[in-house]
């Protein structure tokens, strides 16, 4: 029997092909282990190729895992598209076992088979949400529009429920499923056992059992944050991209997809509709795809809005969250930092106390009696004197959650405050702990990060405090505008709906957010119109080039270089170059180039001629720092 010669590349790697051979033939797809150097690794097949002119080894086995050509074809668009390896991209996803029906699609799957196993049934819509459905009914991809609470996810449900009557699978993705237990309940009251969360965070073992589910039919539902998208699911007829106005569906390392677009593409792919959804959906789904708009929420309830200044807690909030206390109602606080304070600088010299390997200020976490760099975690003991001049005592600036919480707790008297953010949930459990004392009213209090705004709807509070929303306006980001008006929404939206509310909003520019508070789709029209008059993005596309390295002069000269390259595409416009906003990170000095293009095509193809080892590409990307 004659040898077969394959060409393979190395999972979860970026390294070049590799020739292989073995006597038996191999599916493209197929997963190997090869043997390399002193040790073995997985790999997977590419291709069959002709008996190559140097030595080859023998690969050491085939496992019972594949990658189908649809797995296949989607991570090499990954790998183009967002600029990584292919042994990056095609390890995003899971494989399917060889040999299971998945691979010889579609599916044959009597629907009253598993009916008995499956308790899918429809929930009752209203007349608005029907209208809604029947809309979407007839549509392969769309954007569901609706506020917070206006019934968005049964209609959710009743798509899958078809799905699961056509024979069908589903997906689900929201932005962070370890903080939306509240889903997953909902989820469970309708499909029982064929309904499996999947995030990062599962154990080894909770997740071959779920892929064993999967396999054996008795899962027909994923959901889950954006890894969900790659579980082996065969016979795939929805994609639900829930709060896709969410940055967190963008990934931030290698390979840097943004999920809910690969959502759409894996939907045309695999003649799967897919659905987004948000009460604040992102410029670009708004102005790509046909809009369903789902009325009012169920019911509307009054809220007043309260626009002070300042940028801490001041009298007028203390004042609002007493009054809010002492008539035994709760109350949310909402502040983009975490800790006590963002930074520490000299009133003298003027100098921000900065971290020694990054260009950022160094925090302050009293309760560790340190300070702490949140970009590299770099930490050190807590200081008092300029290292510039000697002046003391240093002034602290930015307030964080820990120190509103002191600030408010020593004024309040009584009052319990929830700290919801990333230092203190850290946990599922710890989760449903702060979530169970304040739905018992143990806390008065809810005080957090950008957690706030994320899968949990908080209808009893009668008082919501939005802070640090200038911070985010000023960021130099072309949607800082869109991230702090959704962020508003976003937190007013999920809380007070079961009686009247107050939100105090703190801003220095009350016009601009004033001007939209009844409807975000007027805030959609006006910021469209600017973004196409800009060229910004969905009117041009958008990449980022970063450049890190402990040689500040070799980073300035790979940034040149690469510009020099560019300039020779005269339909790609170099927006800028130089440092970075954040000019240092964990020792690495941080050059970065802007590109825009009226489409992606002339972008990918000047991009992919400069690419290479020192440098990162990040295309459509949401990060600016
Ligand atoms: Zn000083
Ligand atoms: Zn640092």
């Amino acid at each position: 029997m004659s040898k077969h010669y394959y060409q393979v590349l190395l999972l979860r790697s970026s390294a070049p092909s590799l020739t292989y051979h073995l006597q038996n033939k191999l599916a493209k797809g197929s997963i190997v282990t090869v043997p390399l150097k002193t040790t073995s690794k997985e790999a997977v097949v590419i291709k069959e190729v002709e008996k190559p002119a140097f030595e080859t080894t023998e690969i050491l086995s085939k496992t019972d895992k594949v990658y189908s050509s649809e797995q296949m074809e989607i991570a090499k668009f990954i790998s183009e598209y967002y600029f990584s390896s292919f042994g990056e991209a095609i390890s995003l996803f899971l494989p399917f076992a060889v040999g299971c029906c998945a691979l010889t699609a579609p599916l044959n799957v009597d629907p009253t088979s598993f009916k008995g196993v499956v308790r899918g049934r429809h929930p009752t819509l209203s007349t608005i949400q029907q209208k809604a459905y029947d809309q979407l009914l007839n549509k392969d991809k769309a954007l569901l529009f609706g506020v917070t609470g206006s019934g968005k996810t049964e209609i959710f449900i009743s798509l899958i429920v078809n799905m699961l009557e056509e024979g069908k699978t589903s997906i689900f993705l929201m932005p962070e499923i370890s903080l939306t237990p509240q889903m997953e309940k909902r989820l469970k009251v309708y499909f029982d056992d064929a309904v499996a969360m999947w995030h990062s965070k599962l154990t080894k073992k909770k997740k071959a059992s779920i892929l064993e589910g999967i396999e054996n039919g008795s899962i027909r539902i994923i959901a889950g944050a954006r890894s969900a998208l790659f579980v082996p699911l065969s016979n795939l007829g929805l994609i639900i991209v829930d709060e896709e106005h969410d940055d967190s569906y963008k990934a931030m390392t290698r390979p840097r997809y943004h999920a809910r677009d690969v959502a759409v593409l894996m939907g045309q792919k695999l003649g799967a509709k897919v659905l987004l959804a948000s009460a604040t959906p992102s410029m670009s789904s708004y102005h790509k795809y046909d809009v369903v708009k789902l009325g009012k929420p169920y019911v509307e309830v009054k809220k007043k809005y309260h626009f002070i200044t300042g940028d801490s807690i001041n009298s007028p909030i203390l004042t609002m969250l007493h009054k809010n206390f002492t008539a035994k109602e709760q109350s949310l606080l909402f502040l983009p930092t975490r800790g006590n304070f963002k930074y520490l600088y000299c009133e003298r010299c003027g100098k921000t106390h900065l971290c020694p390997y990054c260009s950022v200020g160094m925090a302050l976490h009293r309760k560790y009696r340190h300070l702490k760099c949140h970009y590299c975690n770099y930490t050190e003991a807590i200081r008092d004197t300029c290292i510039e001049c000697g002046h003391s005592p240093l002034k602290s600036e930015r307030m964080g959650t820990v120190e509103a919480i002191e600030v408010i707790s020593s004024a309040i008297e009584g009052i319990q405050v929830e700290q919801f953010d990333r230092d203190s949930i850290t946990t599922a459990k710890k989760l449903k702990e702060a979530l169970g004392r304040f739905e018992s009213g143990e806390s008065n209090l809810l005080l957090g990060t950008q957690m706030l705004s994320k899968g949990h709807d908080y209808a009893g509070i009668t008082l919501s405090v939005i802070m640090g929303l200038d911070h985010i306006l000023g960021l130099a980001d072309y949607r800082a505008r869109e991230r702090a008006m959704s962020l508003l929404f976003q937190i007013a939206g999920r809380s007070g709906r079961a009686k009247e509310a107050d939100v105090i909003v703190q801003t220095g520019d009350a016009a601009f957010f004033k001007s939209y508070l009844n409807d975000y789709e007027d805030f959609i029209k006006d910021e469209l119109a600017f973004l196409e008059m800009a060229n910004y993005p969905p009117f041009a596309s958008l990449a980022r080039i970063l450049i890190a390295h402990k040689d500040e002069s070799k980073a300035g000269k790979i940034t040149l270089d690469t510009v020099t390259k560019l300039k020779a595409f005269k339909d790609v416009e170099i927006v800028g170059h130089g440092k970075a906003p954040v000019e240092r990170i964990a020792n690495k000095f941080r050059f970065n180039i802007l590109l825009r293009a009226k489409n992606r095509v002339p972008l990918l193809k000047a991009l992919h001629s400069v690419d290479c080892r020192e440098i990162e590409i990040d295309f459509d990307p949401v990060e600016f720092s």
